[in-house]
């Protein structure tokens, strides 16, 4: 997915094919999820709740785009008392829907360190009015500690209304024992909320045996559209609405439905499930081989790469150029033709510190020059090359 870049200063200087490396952040809409959404909007206009026949016919395509997106997620969407699928805007929406909406409000929420911003903002705020929250804590590859839920179980005046993992991290790409967190939650009988944004289409996920109670997808994440997302609830949880309006969604989330974005998400998700074992072995070879070339290159002390003991997403590297500033080398970089990001990419505007890598006790210098990048299905060997290329000579300074 190389790109010339636009040169904006008119200085006449030769421009360089730009090298998407940051597709945490989000990714290039796969082509047949643009002719998807663009088939749905010429099918004219569609609002599901309209009483007419177009209205009918819309619904009838809303209702099909999520049975499939359930389907190829293991959760038949269709049975009486199935399972539901909110539409949200997004992966951050559906993060406040679980946390505002599930549970007991007085009760403490419990969330990881390394949650996206779209919980820890929400958490630390709800902390700020008043309410209780228990701070999970990470290892030093990033991983949450089962011991430290435990301790918050035992420790909090009383059960958590829910509980919040992701179950795989933006920043560093590594996995979270959900499996045990789940276990753990059942046992107590606290609900389990699991930001899956990062891991659909990467890894395998199965919304019915995940253990989760709700879970969180993000289409623009496996190249679909953005400004779409989903709240998955197992069947029978309960939740309060955040916002108030019409009676879409069974009043759990009013507002028209984006029936051509459905449409679209469904055939991204569809699509990423479909042919995920060829494109995660194709995304884990390019890894590998730019975490390779910047040992062979840089060398071992140059570098930290994080989380590489433990299991990650194929598609993400989470680099520290020992001795560098990650703001001047994420501008060198830009300069250079390499997109990528310093961290999650809500904060890439301001950039404060990863909140990630301080959970997980890295060093101060490692934190000060963490650059992240991801590749996605459509990223080829020769951008590798050419980024490896790009990047050790920005480095080295030669
Ligand atoms: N959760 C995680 C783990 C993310 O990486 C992101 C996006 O960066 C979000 C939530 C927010 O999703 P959205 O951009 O759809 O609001």
């Amino acid at each position: 997915m190389s790109r010339p870049v636009v040169d904006h200063t008119n200085s006449g200087q030769q421009s360089v094919n730009v090298i998407y490396l940051d597709n945490n952040a989000t990714t290039a809409t796969d082509p047949r999820v643009c002719k998807a959404v663009a088939d749905a909007m010429a099918r004219g206009p569609a609002n599901a709740s309209s009483q007419h026949q177009l209205g009918m016919s819309a619904r009838h395509q809303l209702d099909q785009s999520l049975a499939v997106i359930g389907e190829v997620l293991g959760s038949d969407l269709t049975r009486v008392d199935a399972a539901r699928l909110i539409v949200t805007s997004g992966g951050t929406e559906a993060n406040n829907l679980a946390l505002n909406g599930i549970g007991d409000p007085t009760a403490p929420i419990v969330v990881s360190r390394i949650e996206h911003p779209s919980v820890l903002a929400l958490a630390e705020s709800m902390e700020r009015s008043g309410r209780l929250v228990g701070w999970l804590d990470v290892d030093s590859h990033g991983v949450v500690r089962l011991d430290s839920l435990a301790e918050l179980f035992a420790n909090l005046p009383t059960l958590p209304a829910l509980v919040s993992v992701m179950s795989a991290n933006n920043e560093t790409g590594v996995i979270q024992p959900i499996a045990d967190i789940a276990a753990a939650c059942h046992q107590a009988g606290v609900p389990l909320h699991v930001d899956a944004t990062q891991s659909v289409g990467k890894v395998e996920i199965n919304l019915s045996s995940l253990g989760a109670d709700a879970v969180t997808i993000t289409p623009h994440k496996l190249h679909g559209p953005a400004g779409i997302g989903f709240l998955w609830l197992r069947s029978g949880l309960e939740i309060r609405p955040s916002l108030r309006g019409g009676e879409q969604q069974l009043l759990t989330r009013p507002g028209t439905e984006p029936v051509a974005m459905v449409a679209g998400a469904a055939e991204a998700v569809r699509l990423a499930v479909g042919e995920l074992s060829k494109s995660a072995e194709h995304m884990n070879r390019l890894r590998d081989r730019f975490e390779c070339g910047l040992l062979d290159r840089l060398g071992e002390q140059a570098i930290v790469i994080h989380g590489r003991q433990v299991s990650r997403l194929p598609s993400t590297t989470c680099v520290s150029f020992l001795g560098h500033d990650r703001q001047q080398l994420l501008m060198s970089l830009d300069l250079a033709g390499i997109a990528c990001s310093s961290g999650s990419a809500c904060s890439s505007g301001s950039s404060p510190p990863s909140h990630v890598l301080m959970a997980m006790g890295c060093h101060r210098d490692e934190v000060q020059s963490v650059i992240r990048f991801g590749v996605s299905k459509f990223s080829t060997a020769v951008e590798i090359d050419h980024s490896l290329d790009r990047i050790c000579r920005l480095i080295l300074g030669r």
